[in-house]
Order: structure tokens, then C-alpha cells, then sequence
């Protein structure tokens, strides 16, 4: 699944393609990808004559922002945007086209077929659902050290996942929290109210750093990430955990080893990301 740098990247390239650029008409061979309004009919009815604007992001969701409407898009697992000429052929699951006065088409592909769209009037999109619960975006400036501690801090939850809780912080997912716990050196089981001053310090850098770094390299593309243009992202020969089971650690040496938190596969050194002693009786006496 995408997470904020492929989202973020995506978006760029999207943004490139496509602003600007005035839609005729909208075809949907899928009806269940459209969830607002629900009728597709209506849907394409909403988007006929509009201009596309520019292409902005909200936590893992586009935002394709046209004269007075707006689309919010998730791709889920492997939803793809690409931009083709009219006479290329439709390859296949392409679910929605978006038919521009140019000739070109923005087609919406999308084999697992989890993707969703929702169109809002511009504005409101920010105040309903999908959008509304979304937490801090962690590439922007109010992301700071004490609002981070100050959301999260005094959670009993594990951190590993409440940081993949998009009500606290958005775009992180399995991929970029095992990196950055990694790099913090905190165990994806600590509870975020066991968590010192000085680690929060270290996550809140590592979760900046490991994002940033990764929209830089065009994001990680592990299974079928490409951007709108079909390129595939360079991060995940940068990843330090994810991946790399039974691999040495970059920092001293030991195998990391792969196991489940909170139900999701999770990578960690455990000699670089020690449970503190109280803890481990605590997990033990869990199981
Ligand atoms: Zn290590």
C-alpha cells in the first residue's frame, strides 16, 4: 500500500500531467470505486466542462482540485494513475477515464480494485469523511516536536500501532514506522506513555528525516508502485529494516528478525531497539 512519500510522489508527477487541463467527460466501468456521489452517473455529470487546478495531498489521499469541485482519491493497495494519449490502448482493470479536450486521458487503473473516490464541493471535502479524522501531516511546518508529544504521549497504546493510526499522524504505514522506530532505536511494542523525553525527541526526527529522504528518492516501490508517469520509486534500496529479515543490521551486526504487532509483519533489531526490562515481563505475561 502506498504510504506518504509514494502518495506525495504521485501527486507531483500527477500534477505535472494533468493541471490545467479541462475534462469533457468521465467514463466508470466500475461502479463501486465512485463512493460519493454514489450513482457514477451523477458522478461524471459533476465533472464534464470542469479544469483540473492542481493536484494537492491530505495524508495518503490526492486531492484533485478543480474550478469549484473536488476529487479525493486512495489508491489502497494498487491503484495507478497514468496519463495516455486517446488511441493508446486502455489497458487492462482501468476503471476510470477522465476524457480532456486535448486527446489525452487520465486513466485510473486498479487490479485489487480497493481504490475509492469521493467528489466534493471544494471546500466541504475537508470536514467530511474520508478527510475529516485525518491527524498531523508530519512534512509540514505545525509537525513540531511538542505537537507530536502532546497528541501522543500519553497513549497506553503500543506505538507501533498508534503511529499507523491516521487519527494521530498521517501517511506513515508499515514500510516508513519500522523505519523510523528503527532509527530512533524504540521497539514497536513500547507503550507510547513508557516512552522518554529524549526518544520521543529521536522518533519525531527519524519519522522527518525517513519521510523526507523517501519523497526525495520518488518513494519505495515494493510490489507494483509506480508514480503517474510509470516510474518506479528508489527508496526500498535505502530501507534499513523493512525487507530485511535475517539480514545484518547496519548498525551492529545482528539478523533482524520479522514478527507481528498489532497484526501487521513487523522488522526490527532487537539489539538496537531493546524493550526496556519492566516491559519484557509485561509482554511475556501477555502471551
Ligand atoms: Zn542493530
Amino acid at each position: 500500500m502506498p504510504e506518504l512519500p509514494e502518495v506525495e510522489t504521485v501527486r507531483r508527477t500527477l500534477n505535472q500531467l494533468v493541471a490545467g487541463k479541462r475534462i469533457l467527460r468521465v467514463t466508470v466501468s466500475l461502479p463501486r470505486i465512485i463512493q460519493r456521489p454514489k450513482a457514477p452517473d451523477e458522478f461524471a455529470a459533476m465533472l464534464a466542462g470542469r479544469t483540473i487546478l492542481s493536484v494537492e495531498r491530505r495524508g495518503k489521499f490526492l486531492r484533485i482540485i478543480m474550478d469549484g469541485l473536488v476529487l479525493v482519491s486512495h489508491l489502497r493497495m494498487e491503484g495507478r494513475y497514468g496519463v495516455y494519449h486517446e488511441d493508446e490502448t486502455t489497458e487492462l482493470h482501468t476503471h476510470v477515464v477522465f476524457h480532456f479536450d486535448d486527446g489525452m486521458e487520465l486513466r485510473y487503473k486498479d487490479v485489487r480494485q480497493f481504490g475509492t473516490m469521493h467528489l466534493f464541493a471544494l471546500g466541504e471535502e475537508l470536514a467530511l469523511p474520508p478527510l475529516n479524522k485525518l491527524g498531523m501531516e508530519p512534512l509540514e511546518d505545525a509537525f513540531t516536536l511538542q505537537a507530536f508529544k502532546k497528541r501522543l504521549a500519553k497513549r497506553t497504546t503500543k506505538i507501533k500501532p498508534l503511529l499507523l493510526n491516521q487519527e494521530y499522524v498521517v501517511g506513515l504505514g508499515n514500510i516508513y514506522v519500522d523505519e523510523a522506530l528503527f532509527t530512533a532505536g524504540i521497539h514497536p511494542e513500547r507503550t507510547a506513555n513508557s516512552i522518554k523525553p529524549a526518544e520521543w525527541a529521536r522518533l519525531h526526527v527519524s519519522i522527518v528525516a525517513t519521510l523526507g529522504r523517501a519523497v526525495e528518492a520518488g518513494g519505495s516501490s515494493i510490489k507494483s508502485y509506480v508514480n503517474g508517469q510509470g516510474e518506479m520509486g528508489m527508496f526500498q534500496h535505502e530501507l534499513l529494516v523493512y525487507g530485511r529479515k535475517n539480514e545484518p543490521c547496519s548498525r551492529c551486526g545482528q539478523f533482524i528478525e520479522k514478527f507481528v504487532v498489532g497484526g501487521r509483519g513487523t522488522h526490527i533489531c532487537t539489539s538496537c531497539q531493546p524493550l526496556p526490562k519492566g516491559l519484557q515481563a509485561g509482554r511475556l505475561s501477555r502471551k
